[in-house]
């Protein structure tokens, strides 16, 4: 037996020459809740293979067979949030309301990829323009064959199946690696999949470490679909690139929240503590930095105090907040608390004692130089750095100053969308916090170090697809240029009707 960071690994039996397991713990107690298998290269090739086998007869379904079974599996989804909520609170440790909150998201996101899918990936006819009117053209977007998605533990339902049930109404099979702190989450969507669709085995499951997610992207898979870490994200690339296999990736954020001079400072405060705290701030769109004009700050600080430091966490389920779920992160919070501090920023609520494994207590933090590492990098943890600047534009002024680029909110009654234009980021909520994420219509990703590619929406559906175009000759052309039949004299007419309708 091999100790590692989150418990133990179990060498294979030789007499048995079953798979290695590894164990899923709950970071509350340290409780072991699971074993699974460490699957290897071999057999997550079987697992891809098998899919393979099953997508074609998915493929043929056509839209209307596939919503019917994903109907089914979202009823029964809808039927047993309390039970999935369970695993998820046993592997990641957050409040029951949050994880059933997230699967809420869940359900609404497969109805609308279900019900949505035809009207957009569907074939239909295009225009061909004045020089092609002899061709009929159409487009149609058709699945790549088995989609491989490698999801983190924070939401460990919600953030893969953006990828899974986009990826399975598009027609394709998907094998899930989930994290390896949330296997048990995997095992159960994975399961759940196969009680409500017995006929089709199109969405399979691997659990191990990175090897295995490595593996994945390796087994011959036609697209990745990856959401984690910025460097995890580029080493899962430059396994795709050895063999040109099209990616996704969602990575992380330093999301900003811009409060201007005529913002509705309750509902900002308000949006800005649940959008740093909740889940403990393990959130990839949580809020890490607020920008507020001068002469609003006191009275912001003031509130967001208030709120901030009333919050505790705790393992029970009605906590406000869970534990740090992953413990190597408890490092990098205190260390960017620490760092804040040490350049002379302030702690309002909470500091360097707040830490206090596996929980950690809202920390809120004002006056931090911009280049301290609160500021710069990925905390996720339950932290909030609160700067004043002198109007809405330096806000997005330094909003827009660093590597990441995932999402943001402004609050402001005169100036939100004009504002929200201007952030270099994939989505911003105006007056809120996060909408984004819960309206399934609209693509959730974003730009810089926190990845490309996008899930949800029309533009998730069609990530998961090839587009292929098709002319069809309706009449032989009075002009062939594209034949070495064709006349001397018909180039250059070519050239004059482009000039004539194309030149002017
Ligand atoms: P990691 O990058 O550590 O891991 C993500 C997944 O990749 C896990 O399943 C992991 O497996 C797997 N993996 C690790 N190494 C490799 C490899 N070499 N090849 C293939 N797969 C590999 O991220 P976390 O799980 O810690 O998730 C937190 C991060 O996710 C944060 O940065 C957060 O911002 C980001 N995130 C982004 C979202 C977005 O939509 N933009 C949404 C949610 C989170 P294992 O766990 O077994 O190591």
């Amino acid at each position: 037996m091999t100790q590692t960071a989150r418990g133990s690994v179990e060498t294979s039996n030789a007499t048995t020459e079953q798979s290695p397991t590894f164990e899923s713990i709950d970071p509350r107690t340290g409780e072991v809740v699971g074993r699974h298998p460490m699957h290897d290269a071999a057999e997550v090739g079987g697992r891809v293979a098998a899919a393979r086998e099953a997508q074609s007869a998915w493929a043929e379904l056509g839209f209307a067979g596939r919503k019917q079974w994903l109907d089914a599996w979202r009823k029964l989804l809808a039927k047993r949030v309390d039970e999935l909520a369970g695993v998820i609170c046993a592997e990641t440790g957050k409040p029951l309301d949050d994880a059933r909150l997230e699967l809420v998201l869940v359900i609404n996101h497969l109805h609308w990829a279900a019900g949505n899918a035809e009207k957009v990936l569907r074939r239909r006819k295009v225009a061909t323009g004045v020089l092609m009117a002899s061709q009929a053209a159409t487009v149609e977007y058709l699945p790549h064959g088995v989609v491989g998605v490698i999801g983190p533990w924070n939401f460990p339902a919600f953030t893969p199946m953006g990828s899974i049930t986009y990826a399975l109404a598009a027609g394709n099979a998907v094998v899930f690696k989930p994290s390896e702190l949330t296997p048990g989450v995997g095992q159960w969507l994975v399961d759940s999949f196969a009680e409500a669709v017995p006929e089709h085995p199109v969405f399979q499951l691997v659990t191990g470490f990175g090897e295995t997610g490595a593996a994945l992207c390796a087994a011959g898979v036609n697209k990745v679909a990856f959401t984690g870490s910025t460097a995890t994200g580029k080493r899962v690339m430059a396994a795709c690139a050895e063999n040109l296999v099209p990616v996704v990736v969602e990575c992380g954020g330093k999301d900003a929240l811009i409060v201007d001079v005529d913002a509705d400072l309750g509902a900002a405060a308000d949006a800005a503590v649940w959008g740093a705290m909740s889940n403990a701030g393990q959130t990839c769109i949580g809020v890490e930095r607020v920008y507020v004009v001068d002469a609003v700050a006191d009275r912001l600080l003031e509130m967001i105090t208030e709120r901030a430091g009333k919050l505790r966490p705790g393992g029970e389920p009605g906590a406000d907040l869970g534990p740090i779920t992953m413990l190597s992160q408890v490092d990098v919070i205190r260390g960017h608390i620490d760092d804040a501090l040490h350049r002379g920023g302030r702690a309002l609520v909470g500091g360097e004692h707040s830490v206090r494994p596996p929980f950690v207590e809202p920390v809120v933090l004002t006056d931090v130089p911009e280049e301290s590492t609160a500021l710069t990098e990925e905390t996720f943890g339950p932290t909030i750095v609160v700067q004043r600047v002198r109007d809405a534009d330096e806000g997005v002024a330094r909003a827009n100053d660093s590597r990441y680029g995932l999402g943001a909110a402004v609050f402001s009654r005169a100036r939100g969308l004009e504002l929200a234009r201007q952030l270099r980021v994939g989505m911003v909520s105006v007056n809120s916090v996060n909408a984004f994420a819960g309206v399934p219509s609209l693509p959730f990703g974003g730009v810089g170090d926190s990845g490309f590619g996008r899930i949800h929406g029309a533009d998730g559906l069609r990530e998961f697809t090839r587009p292929q175009s098709v002319t069809r000759t309706r009449y032989r052309m009075l002009l062939n240029p594209m034949s070495f039949g064709r006349s001397k004299g018909t180039v250059r007419r070519l050239v004059r009707l482009t000039r004539l309708v194309r030149g002017r």
